[in-house]
C-alpha cells in the first residue's frame, strides 16, 4: 500500500492508529499539526487544513529533494477536501481560498523555521478579492505579504530589500506607521516587490497557486536543514533526524476591519506563573504584526472590554485546552469579522519561576499528580532560583537607564555588544561578559544570545523572539525598551535624557523587574524561599530514595545547606580551616617543627580552634550526621612556594649588602634564616606528583600527632555539644586509603583518643569510623575495607583522577578541552561520572563492601554528587546518599526524585 503522507485535521484518529500513541502522532504530524488536529477533534474552532507528515519531509530530503510517490496527489486531494469544508476554491477569483504554509516539528523551535501566508493570491485573485471585500487596502497588503514571505523564504531574496521598499514608501508619503499606508501604497509596494523578485531570480513571481503551494512546501522541507534550524537544534539538544511537518491551513484574517483582531496569549502568566491569561493582541492586524512588535500591542485584558464575547469564548477555550493538555498553553488566535479562530496551541514556554508555580498549583487544582509536578521541573530550573540578582543596595545608587518588559528573570552584567557575532566573539575569544543589545532579535541572532549573559531589545513584546528564546535558555532579558535608541552605525545607544552608551561599555540588567542600569552592578544570590519551589521540593523529598547531604566546612555553609534541605554533612574538609589567616602560621609551625615536642606545641594551639570549628558544625547540624574527614592535602600546600622563597631570598640578600645599620642588618639576617628554613623544608617535602604523594591517610600515619589532635578536637567538641543537649552524630573519615592496614592503624589511634576524651569528659558519644574510596585498589578490596570501615564515601574526584590516570588539576585546562570538542570522551569525567570505568569500580565496591558489612553506609562526596546524571547512577547503584555543595542541594533533591521516578518498578 502506498504511504499516507497527508492527514486532514479531521483525520487525527487515523494518524493515531498509525502512529501508535500521542507521542507518535506528534512525531508524525509535528507538535503544531498534532495539536491543530487534536483541537479539531475537541471542537475548538480551527480553520480547516491538513498536515504533510515529517515522514514525507525525511523522504523528500533523502531522495535529494524530490517529493515521494503519491505525496503531490494526496496533497491535491486534501486541498479539495478543505475547499469542500470552507465552500471556497483555491485560485478562484470569485470565491478564493487562501492558505498558509507553516513548518511544525515534533519539538517547538520558535522562529527557527519558515512560514508563508496568503498562498493562492495572484494578480487575478487579488482583483477578485477586491471586488468581493470592497477592501483594496486589505487585499494589497495581503498580496505584498505573500510576495515578501515567498520571496525571502522560497526564493532567498534578502528581507531587508523588501523592508527598504516599505520604509521608503513611508518616507515618501510622510507617515510613520505601516497602519497609515493606504491601498494605493500597498498596491505600488506589491508591484515593486514583484519587480524585486524578477530582478533577483530572473523569473516572474509565480502566478499559478498550485505552483506557489508546491514551492512553499518544498521550502519548508528544506528549511529543516537550514543553518539557523541546525544551530537551534544543537543548542536545544533536539535530534536532527526528526524532520518537520508542513501545515497547510485556511487563511483567516485579523486585518479585515475593527471587528477583526489577532493575538497571542498564554493560559497563565509565563513570567511568574500566575493563573491568569496573559498576552497581547492588535485590532485589525495580522499575526506577524503582534510577534514582530512593530505596532504597540494591547494587553489581552483589554479584549475583555473591547470584544467581551470573544474574550469570554477565548478564556473558555484556554481553560479547556489546559484541562485537555494538563499544561499551560500558548495560543495564537485570530478574530475575523467577529468570529474567533484558534490557529495554534502548544505547551507554553515559561520561566523557571513560572514552571515551578504552575506545577505546584496544577497539583492543587487536581490537574496533575505530585509526581508529574516534580518531573516537570528540571534541575536547571531549580538552579535558576540560586541565580544572581542585582544587589538591592547597589541598585539604589545606580543610574537607571531605562525600563522595558521583564521577560526573563535574573540579573546579568556585561559589556554592550550590538550584534550577535560581536557578542559571540567577545564572549568566546576574549572571555568577556557581554550583554547583547539589539533593536529586536531574529533567529539568526541566537548564537549571540547564547554567548551573552543577557539580552536587551528596544522593540518587541513578551512573545517576541527575544523573549521566547531568552526564557527558554534562562538568559535574563529586558525587551521593548522604548527609551533607548540604538545607532548600529555609530555603535552606540542613546538613552532618553541624553546619555550615550558606547559599544563595549558596561551595563547591568534585571530581567525580573525589566530594568537596565549603567555600569557594573554587584549581584547577589537570592534566597531559595519561593513557596512554590518549597512545595515541589517537598514532594521530591517524598519521592526520592537517595539521601542528600552537603559538603561544607564552616557553620554558615552548614546552616545554608540545612536550609536548602541537606540531611547532614557528607564531607567536612578539615584542612580548609587551616588556611585561615590566624591559623596558617600555627600550621606552618607544626610543619616546620624540628621534633615532636615542637610539633605538639603547635598542635596544642590549633586544637581549641578546630574544636570550636567542629562544635559549630555539630550545632548547625544538630541530630544529623556530620562526616569529618581528617587532613588530606600534601603539606607543601600550606607553605610558600619554592619559587617564591628563592626569589624572596635573593631579594633579602641584596638588601643585606646595602644595610646601613646594625638593627636593619639583624632584622634582615633573621628573615633570611627563617626563609632559608622554609626553603629547606619545602625542598624536603618536594614531590614530583604531590597529588599521588604524601597526602591523605599517609600523612596521618607519618604524623600521628596530627591525627590525634584532630580526633581529640572532634570528640571534645562532640562531648561539649552533647553536654549542652545537642544531639551529635559524628562520623570520622579517613582519606585516600589504599590498603586496609592503613585503616587499622588509624582506627586504633582514633579509638584510643576517643576513649580517653570521653572518659575525661564523662560523656559517651556514638560515632562511626569510615573511609573514602578514592583509589582503585580501595574499590577493588572493598570487602576487606568494609571489615574495618563502617561507612564508605566515594571521593570521585580522586577516583576519576586515579582510574583514568588524568591529573585533576591540569586536565580541564589542557587536553580534556580537545577531547570534549572532538567527542573522544563523551563527557567531562570530572563533571559526570564515567559510568563504564569509574562507575564500574563504584558498583564493584558497593557490592563487595556490603558483602562483608550488610549495613555499610555508602555515599559519594566528589563533585559528581551534585550532577543530575551522576545522581541517577547513584540511585541505580544503591548508594544511601549523595553529598554536594550547599548550592547544589536543592538540585540534588530534585534529581534524586527524578531518578526514583524514572527507575520506578
Ligand atoms: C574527592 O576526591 O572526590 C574528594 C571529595 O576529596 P577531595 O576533592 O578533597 O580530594
Ligand atoms: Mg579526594
Amino acid at each position: 500500500m502506498a504511504s499516507k503522507w497527508v492527514y486532514l485535521f479531521s483525520e487525527v484518529d487515523e494518524a493515531e492508529a498509525y502512529a501508535g500513541d500521542w507521542d507518535g502522532v506528534r512525531g508524525l504530524l509535528g507538535g503544531k499539526g498534532a495539536n491543530l488536529a487534536d483541537m479539531t477533534r475537541l471542537g475548538v474552532p480551527v480553520p480547516p487544513g491538513f498536515t504533510v507528515t515529517t515522514e514525507a519531509c525525511n523522504a523528500y530530503l533523502e531522495a535529494g529533494e524530490r517529493f515521494p510517490d503519491g505525496l503531490w496527489e494526496q496533497l491535491q486531494a486534501a486541498l479539495v477536501a478543505v475547499e469542500r469544508d470552507t465552500g471556497k476554491k483555491f485560485g478562484d477569483p470569485d470565491n478564493p481560498l487562501l492558505v498558509s504554509c507553516r513548518s511544525g516539528a515534533k519539538f517547538s523551535m520558535p522562529g527557527m523555521m519558515d512560514t508563508i501566508l496568503d498562498i493562492g493570491l495572484n494578480d487575478v485573485v487579488a482583483e477578485g478579492m477586491i471586488r468581493l471585500t470592497d477592501n483594496a487596502r486589505f487585499v494589497w497588503d495581503a498580496y505584498r505579504r505573500l510576495v515578501q514571505m515567498f520571496g525571502s523564504v522560497v526564493l532567498d531574496v534578502p528581507d531587508e530589500v523588501f523592508e527598504a521598499v516599505i520604509s521608503g514608501r513611508r518616507r515618501q508619503t510622510g507617515v510613520t506607521s505601516d497602519a497609515d499606508l493606504e491601498a494605493e501604497d500597498w498596491q505600488r509596494i506589491t508591484h515593486k516587490f514583484k519587480e524585486i523578485v524578477r530582478t533577483y531570480t530572473g523569473e516572474e513571481f509565480p502566478q499559478e497557486p498550485m505552483e506557489q503551494l508546491r514551492m512553499a512546501t518544498e521550502a519548508v522541507f528544506k528549511s529543516w536543514n537550514g543553518k539557523r534550524a541546525v544551530d537551534y537544534r544543537n543548542a536545544a539538544n533536539i535530534a536532527h533526524d526528526l524532520g518537520t511537518a508542513v501545515n497547510i491551513v485556511t487563511m483567516v484574517f485579523g486585518n479585515m476591519g475593527d471587528s477583526s483582531a489577532t493575538g497571542v496569549a498564554m493560559s497563565r502568566n509565563a513570567s511568574d506563573g500566575r493563573n491568569e491569561i496573559e498576552g497581547d493582541y492588535l485590532v485589525n492586524a495580522q499575526g506577524e504584526d503582534v510577534v514582530a512588535g512593530i505596532r504597540q500591542t494591547q494587553p489581552i485584558s483589554d479584549l475583555a472590554t473591547g470584544m467581551p464575547e470573544i474574550y469570554a469564548e477565548f478564556s473558555d477555550i484556554a481553560k479547556r485546552l489546559e484541562q485537555h493538555y494538563r499544561n499551560m498553553q500558548d495560543m495564537e488566535f485570530t478574530v475575523e469579522r467577529g468570529k474567533l479562530w484558534i490557529l495554534q496551541t502548544r505547551n507554553g514556554k515559561r520561566t523557571a519561576q513560572a514552571e515551578v508555580r504552575i506545577a505546584a498549583e496544577m497539583v492543587e487544582e487536581g490537574l496533575i499528580t505530585k509526581e508529574e509536578a516534580v518531573s516537570r521541573v528540571s534541575p536547571g530550573q531549580v538552579d535558576f532560583f540560586l541565580h544572581p540578582q542585582l544587589d538591592p543596595e547597589a541598585r539604589k545608587g545606580a543610574t537607571l537607564l531605562a525600563t522595558g518588559l521583564n521577560v526573563s528573570p535574573g540579573a546579568a552584567v556585561g559589556a554592550v555588544a550590538f550584534d550577535a557575532d560581536t557578542a559571540e566573539r567577545w564572549a568566546k575569544e576574549d572571555k568577556r561578559k557581554v550583554i547583547m543589545v539589539r533593536p529586536e532579535t531574529k533567529p539568526d541572532d541566537v548564537h549571540g544570545m547564547l554567548a551573552a549573559q543577557g539580552v536587551v531589545t528596544s522593540r518587541g513584546g513578551r512573545t517576541s523572539h527575544a523573549a521566547l528564546v531568552a526564557r527558554q535558555f534562562g538568559k535574563p532579558a529586558v525587551v521593548g525598551v522604548a527609551e533607548i535608541e540604538i545607532d548600529l552605525e555609530a555603535r552606540e545607544m542613546h538613552v532618553e535624557g541624553g546619555l550615550v552608551i558606547k559599544e563595549g561599555e558596561f551595563i547591568s540588567i534585571d530581567g525580573t523587574l525589566g530594568e537596565v542600569y549603567q555600569g557594573k552592578l554587584p549581584t547577589v544570590v537570592p534566597d531559595m524561599n519561593d513557596p512554590y519551589l518549597t512545595k515541589v521540593l517537598a514532594w521530591a523529598d517524598e519521592i526520592r530514595r537517595l539521601g542528600v547531604r552537603a559538603n561544607a566546612d564552616y557553620p554558615r555553609d552548614a546552616e545554608r545547606a540545612r536550609a536548602y534541605g541537606a540531611q547532614g554533612l557528607g564531607l567536612v574538609r578539615t584542612e580548609h580551616m587551616f588556611f585561615e589567616t590566624e591559623r596558617l602560621p600555627l600550621v606552618q609551625q607544626m610543619i616546620m617543627a624540628r621534633n615532636v615536642t615542637e610539633r605538639v606545641e603547635a598542635l596544642d594551639q590549633l586544637l581549641p580552634l578546630q574544636r570550636s570549628d567542629f562544635a559549630g558544625l555539630f550545632r548547625a547540624m544538630e541530630s544529623l550526621p556530620v562526616i569529618i574527614r581528617l587532613i588530606d592535602p600534601p603539606l607543601h600546600e600550606f607553605l610558600p612556594s619554592h619559587d617564591e622563597l628563592v626569589s624572596d631570598l635573593a631579594d633579602l640578600k641584596l638588601r643585606l649588602q646595602h644595610a646601613d645599620n646594625m638593627a636593619a642588618l639583624d632584622e634582615l639576617l633573621e628573615q633570611i634564616t627563617t626563609k632559608q628554613r622554609f626553603l629547606e623544608r619545602v625542598v624536603a617535602l618536594r614531590e614530583e606528583n604531590p597529588m599521588l604523594g604524601t597526602r591523605g591517610v599517609r600523612l596521618g600515619i607519618l604524623i600521628p600527632e596530627l591525627t590525634q589532635m584532630q580526633v581529640r578536637a572532634i570528640f571534645e567538641a562532640a562531648c561539649e555539644c552533647k553536654k549542652d543537649g545537642v544531639d551529635v552524630r559524628p562520623e570520622v573519615m579517613i582519606p585516600l586509603t589504599t590498603h586496609v592496614n592503613e585503616l587499622r592503624v588509624q582506627q586504633s589511634s582514633l579509638e584510643n583518643v576517643a576513649r580517653r576524651v570521653m572518659e575525661e569528659q564523662g560523656v559517651q558519644v556514638e560515632y562511626m569510623f569510615g573511609t573514602m574510596i578514592e583509589i582503585p585498589r580501595a574499590a577493588l578490596t572493598a570487602d576487606e575495607m568494609a571489615k574495618v570501615a563502617q561507612f564508605f564515601s566515594f571521593g570521585t574526584n580522586d577516583l576519576t583522577q586515579t582510574t583514568l590516570g588524568i591529573s585533576r588539576d591540569d586536565a580541564e585546562s589542557g587536553f580534556l578541552v580537545q577531547y570534549a570538542k572532538r567527542g573522544i570522551l563523551p563527557d567531562n569525567p570530572f563533571a559526570t561520572i564515567d559510568e563504564n570505568g569509574v562507575g564500574k569500580l563504584v558498583r564493584m565496591a558497593v557490592e563487595l563492601g556490603r558483602s562483608s558489612r550488610a549495613n555499610l553506609e555508602i555515599g559519594i562526596c566528589g563533585e559528581h554528587g551534585g550532577d543530575p546524571r551522576t545522581i541517577d547512577f547513584c540511585h541505580r547503584t544503591g548508594l544511601d546518599y549523595v553529598s554536594c555543595s550547599p548550592f547544589r542541594v536543592p538540585i540534588a533533591r530534585l534529581a534524586a526524585a527524578h531518578a526514583a521516578l524514572k527507575h520506578r518498578e
